[in-house]
């Protein structure tokens, strides 16, 4: 054999060799029974090979530091933003647009004629205040103007204000009550669609805003969408949410409410309740059914809250009838008031039920939801 022949036969050999040792390595390689080749170099080869156990994975550690991320980028409607208070005038857009109409007509005239009384009274029932009311201040301004023998339509415009301020200043008082140091418990009313979970998160996150410990109580276990919403806001403010299976017992979700807040020191519960059952009568035996679990802690009852939908006007005054004598409701939330020209009602309310309007939602940012005060509401509506 010629020493070409052998050195050919020895390469082919080896070349043999190796490709038997790669498919081998490749074939065990699938079935994971070795590592996969290191790059390079035998010291690649015992990094790759640890004899010790792989560390166990990692606990959740804390945040890296700096802001937490919005937890709540997902909440269905526009309340993410919290920028400051509107003001109220701002947001009466069509209730103030039918009053300035009119008021400048009026005003137009200089003198005061029957035309006059014309205009404030299509204007005080377009605005949705209702024919007693409607009838009651414009016979108490006309006593006024009589008494204080006014004949110019400026003068008669300020003796307006004064009867519509002085006729909201008789209903009682407008502050939400809640006592330091003893738990204090908002309970909220009203028929499905007129903003209540919607007020609850604003309340939520402006008393949280204030220093207060909240529980929120997602008492209409009917609705899983208003329990999610709430559940949202709850991360967003801190609040401890307590929630039942979709239609469990409402009663067991204000009793637990009621414990949490105990238990955790929280000094404000605001409790969601259903908005619709089988019947009229179901809902209010419902109602009533909530305020005696939330009563067993004396005391602790200190707002029924009526939310009411401005933009159905007239008719809300009728649903407010229904809760108020059902429940014994100590205020007025009236939502949607920066969409509708019936602004009026407020007067309604105040006037017939005598239930003060507490608070108003004029739009469905954080933000959007203003103490009622009459005087600003007033010139809001004259100026
Ligand atoms: P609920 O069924 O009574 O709980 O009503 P929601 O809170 O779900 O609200 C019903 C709708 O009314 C939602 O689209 C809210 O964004 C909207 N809403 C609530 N309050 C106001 C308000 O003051 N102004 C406006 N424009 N919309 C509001």
């Amino acid at each position: 054999m010629s020493p070409a022949i052998v050195v050919a036969l020895i390469a082919l050999l080896a070349v043999a060799l190796v490709a038997l040792g790669l498919g081998l390595s490749r074939r065990a390689q699938r079935r994971g029974e070795v590592a996969p080749p290191p790059p390079s170099g035998a010291v690649a080869v015992e990094q790759a090979e640890p004899e010790t156990p792989a560390p166990p994975a990692p606990v959740v550690e804390a945040p890296e530091p700096g802001p937490a991320p919005a937890p709540v980028a997902e909440v269905p409607t526009a309340l993410e933003e919290a920028p400051a208070p509107p003001r109220l005038r701002d947001r009466l857009g069509k209730t103030r647009a039918a009053f300035a109409r009119s008021i400048a007509a009026v005003r137009g005239r200089g003198g005061v004629d029957d035309e006059t009384w014309d205009e404030l009274e299509e204007t005080l029932l377009l605005a949705d205040v209702g024919l007693p009311t409607t009838t009651r201040v414009l016979d108490d301004l006309r006593e006024r103007a009589r008494q204080e023998k006014i004949t110019d339509a400026d003068a008669l415009v300020g003796a307006l204000r004064t009867e519509l301020v002085a006729l909201l200043d008789e209903t009682g008082d407008r502050a939400l009550l809640s006592h330091a140091g003893e738990p204090n418990v908002w309970m909220f009313v009203g028929v499905n669609g007129v903003g209540k979970t919607t007020t609850i998160a604003k309340v939520a996150q402006h008393e949280s805003s204030e220093g207060h410990r909240i529980v929120l109580a997602a008492a209409d276990t009917f609705r899983a969408a208003a329990a999610e919403q709430l559940a949202l806001w709850a991360d967003r403010v801190g609040a401890e949410l307590v929630r039942g299976q979709e239609g469990a017992d409402p009663g067991s979700v204000v009793f637990d409410a009621m414990s949490a807040a105990t238990g955790r020191g929280a000094d404000l519960v605001l409790v969601d309740t259903a908005g619709r059952l089988h019947t009229k009568v179901n809902l209010m035996n419902e109602l009533e059914k909530l305020r005696r679990i939330v009563e067993r802690t004396p005391g602790a009852l200190k707002e029924v809250l009526l939310v009411l939908d401005a933009t159905t006007g007239q008719n809300g005054l009728s649903q407010a009838r229904e809760f108020a004598d059902a429940v014994d409701v100590t205020g007025v939330v009236l939502t949607k008031l920066d969409g509708t020209a019936k602004g009026g009602i407020v007067l309604a309310i105040e006037a017939e039920l005598h239930i003060p309007v507490k608070l108003v939602g004029v739009g469905e940012s954080a933000a959007d939801l203003l103490p009622f005060e009459p005087e600003n509401f007033v010139d809001a509506l004259l100026e």
